[in-house]
This record gives structure tokens, C-alpha cells and sequence, in this order.
């Protein structure tokens, strides 16, 4: 695990040592993370990077993740879907599931946080357990255009928290708790983001049969239609008319997603038997992904909807140029001919590929423009900050901080 200090040389003794004020002010808090996946998916990404900084600055910080059977997943999905403006058949047997599991945890979870800070739809119910202490609710869905009925469920328990916290401007709505903007953050230090030596990423091409001897476009994801992977394909399949190229979509299952296998097998089915195109079923493995990132010509994220998007700073921080949708939080980290190229369809990632892979020089000029707004704006330093200020300004009234 990175120490706090060896963030020195990419962010400066400045920022640690303003950690360390923050962390001071909060001596004796304890602070309880809850989401629904150790592992698969943003929030357990970041959750274990931050879980032990937060620890080396004395901040008491544990992680708990709720227990659900297959069936709460199925609904949680569908909600995941419906909020994300998908139609989805939700009854009132799924509402039902839902409580269940929800109480289950209730009765079997300790909390034992003066902050209480939950991730997202699936435990937000457990807000029910509140008491004297804090509580947050972190939302890392697009919610820009939510499904009412869903919406309208979640609000019911929204309400009863202090505070609600967005990644995107977009996704703020009328409640009536206080609302934080607090973008997500890569961890450059990680073995997901750290630099690699070349005969490291050499040999991960080996083991999945990748030649370098064509240009990479990559597209990490889980394996899920918002991630849009059949459309990838189809943007792949348009650019090699012109360019001879391949395409890796890379991914693995979140253990609260159900739907991965179905999605996995529509995208194989999509793409046929063309040898260029790497399908890579794969488990959680952080250099492995690191690897392919870094050993790609072009990195795509093709995604109908996004929360924020971690794969497109994960590649923007190593470099690499980018196209990627705007919608969600995606647009907050590519500003658009400047730092990657946005695209809103098929057409437009193909347009876009094309003119990244036959100018070197360009997409050379948007993947350093793209580290250096990572930099500034979404590593997890800037991250552990905002959770500070935030923490804090739950003690604060008027100018005056209750601790
Ligand atoms: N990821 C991974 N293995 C996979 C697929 C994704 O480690 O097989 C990681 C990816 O590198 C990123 C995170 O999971 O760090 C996905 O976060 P993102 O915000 O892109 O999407 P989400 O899955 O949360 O919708």
C-alpha cells in the first residue's frame, strides 16, 4: 500500500501536510464506510485505497459491505438500470426483497460510526438505524434523469440523512438535506496505476495472445450494457474499414451485478469470429488492467451512462489518448479536443478513433493534457480532503465547528 509520504513527489509536501491539519481536527471520529461489494466496480476500487490512508492518518475508518441473496441483487440492478433512465418492470415484490435484505442487515450490522457514510442505492435503507451520530448518503449513480418510480422510493430514505454527495453538478436534485459536489479519485500508486516496467506489460500481452503489431484500442469495463461494449465493437468495426487495428474489451464481474455473464456472452456473440478482437473474461487483477492500459494505442469508454467513469482517468493518468461519451461525470475529466475527444454515438467514436490513430502527434497532446488535469483535480489526495472538509462541515454551525 502506497504510504502517505511517497504521495509527495506527484502531489508536493503541501497537500500531505494539509491532510494531516484535516485529520487532526477530527481526532477521535470514527468514520463507517457501507456499500454492497468488497470487490468489481468504482466504489470498492476506491474504498480500498482510501480505507488505509485514512487509517495512516488516525482517522478511525472501517468498511463494512452489506450481505444480499441473488435476489436482492436482481432488484438492486434494476434499480441501478431505472435510475440510469433504463425501463425496467419494478413491483412490489421487488420493493419487498429489497426491505427484507435491508432489515437483515439492519439487525446484523454494527454501527459504529459518529459517521456513518453509505454508498449508494443498494444499503440506503439502512439509514433507518440512525441515531444521534452522522450520516451520509455518497450517490456514485447518474441519477441526471432517474426513473420517478425508483427515485421516489430512495427519497423517502434520502431525507433522513444529513447529507447527500453527487460526482457529477448534473445529478443534484431537489432534496432536502444538504447537497456536496465531490468528484471520485484514481489512486497513482496503485497497482492499478502505477508505472510498469515494459516487459511486464509485455508478458500480460503474451498470456492473452495481443501482438503489438497493430494498433490497441481498449475499452475496460465490466461487462455491462451502460458500458455500451456492443457498441465498441461496432465503432471498431466501422474504423478498421480504414485502419488496420484491434480492438480488447477487458472486464470482469461486481459480485452485485448479476447481469455480467448475459452481457459478456451478447458482446462474444457481436463479435464473431474476428481474431482481432480480444474479449477478456477476467478476474480481479490490478496489473493485469494496468498492463493493457498502458500497452494501448487508444482507450475507449463507451458508456450510455456513467457515474463518473474511473477507467477514463486510469487512462488519461497513464498518458493514453481518449474517446469517450459525454454523459456523466466523464465530461469533468475530458474537456473536449483539449484533454480527449467526447463522443455522443458510434458515428462519433469511430470519427474520433479514426482521427486519434492517424494523428500520433494529436492524440500524443490530448493524453499529456489528460494527465496533467488528473492530476490536478482527481487523485485520491484531493479525494481524502473533500471527505474531510465534508466530515467537518457536518459539525459546523454558523462559523462555529461542534466536534
Ligand atoms: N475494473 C477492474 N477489472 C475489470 C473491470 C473494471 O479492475 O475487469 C476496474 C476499473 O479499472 C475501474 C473500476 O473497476 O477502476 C470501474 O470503475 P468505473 O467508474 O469505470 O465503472 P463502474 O464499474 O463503477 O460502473
Amino acid at each position: 500500500m502506497g504510504r502517505l509520504k511517497e504521495y509527495i513527489p506527484i502531489v508536493g509536501r503541501g497537500v500531505i501536510d494539509d491532510l494531516r491539519a484535516l485529520a487532526e481536527r477530527l481526532k477521535g471520529k470514527t468514520v463507517q464506510h457501507i456499500n454492497s461489494t468488497a470487490v468489481g466496480g468504482g466504489v470498492a476500487e476506491i474504498l480500498t485505497r482510501m480505507v488505509p490512508l485514512f487509517q495512516e492518518l488516525n482517522l478511525n475508518t472501517r468498511w463494512d459491505v452489506i450481505k444480499g441473496g441473488d435476489k436482492f441483487f436482481e432488484v438492486t440492478k434494476k434499480f441501478h438500470n431505472a435510475l440510469h433512465g433504463r425501463s425496467e418492470e419494478i413491483n412490489e415484490d421487488d420493493f419487498a426483497v429489497f426491505m427484507e435484505t435491508s432489515i437483515n442487515n439492519m439487525n446484523e450490522m454494527q454501527y459504529s460510526g459518529d459517521i456513518v457514510y453509505v454508498h449508494d442505492p443498494q444499503p440506503i435503507a439502512l439509514v433507518q438505524k440512525k441515531s444521534d451520530n452522522k450520516w451520509i448518503w455518497r450517490c456514485h449513480v447518474d441519477v441526471s434523469v432517474p426513473d420517478r418510480v425508483v427515485w421516489e422510493f430512495l427519497y423517502s430514505f434520502i431525507a433522513r440523512y444529513d447529507a447527500a454527495v453527487f460526482s457529477s453538478p448534473e445529478f443534484s436534485s431537489k432534496i432536502p438535506i444538504r447537497q456536496f459536489l465531490i468528484s471520485p479519485s484514481i489512486d497513482p500508486l496503485s497497482d492499478k496505476n502505477k508505472e510498469l516496467p515494459e516487459d511486464v506489460i509485455n508478458m500480460v500481452l503474451e498470456k492473452y495472445h495481443i501482438k503489438k503489431d497493430k494498433p490497441i484500442i481498449t475499452q475496460i469495463s465490466r461487462f455491462d450494457r451502460l458500458k455500451d461494449p456492443v457498441g465498441v465493437i461496432e465503432a471498431y468495426q466501422e474504423v478498421k474499414k480504414y485502419i488496420d487495428c484491434q480492438l480488447v474489451l477487458a472486464g470482469g464481474g461486481a459480485t452485485d451485478d448479476p447481469e455480467g455473464i448475459k452481457v459478456y456472452e451478447e458482446t462474444k456473440e457481436k463479435a464473431g469470429n474476428d481474431k482481432n478482437i480480444h474479449i477478456l473474461l477476467m478476474s480481479q487483477n490490478d496489473i493485469e488492467i494496468n498492463a493493457l492500459q498502458r500497452a494501448s494505442t487508444v482507450i475507449i469508454q463507451k458508456s450510455l451512462k456513467e457515474g463518473f467513469g474511473l477507467t477514463v482517468a486510469e487512462a488519461l493518468w497513464k498518458g493514453k489518448p481518449v474517446v469517450a461519451s459525454a454523459v456523466g461525470g466523464i465530461p469533468l475529466q475530458i474537456k473536449h479536443k483539449y484533454s480527449g475527444l467526447l463522443c455522443h454515438s458510434v458515428e462519433g467514436a469511430t470519427f474520433a478513433l479514426k482521427q486519434l490513430l492517424n494523428s500520433p502527434a494529436y492524440a500524443k497532446k490530448m493524453g499529456e493534457n489528460g494527465k496533467e488535469h488528473i492530476k490536478n483535480n482527481f487523485l485520491i489526495t484531493r479525494h481524502l480532503k473533500d471527505y474531510m472538509l465534508l466530515f467537518l462541515s457536518l459539525y459546523c454551525k454558523g462559523d462555529v465547528v461542534y466536534l
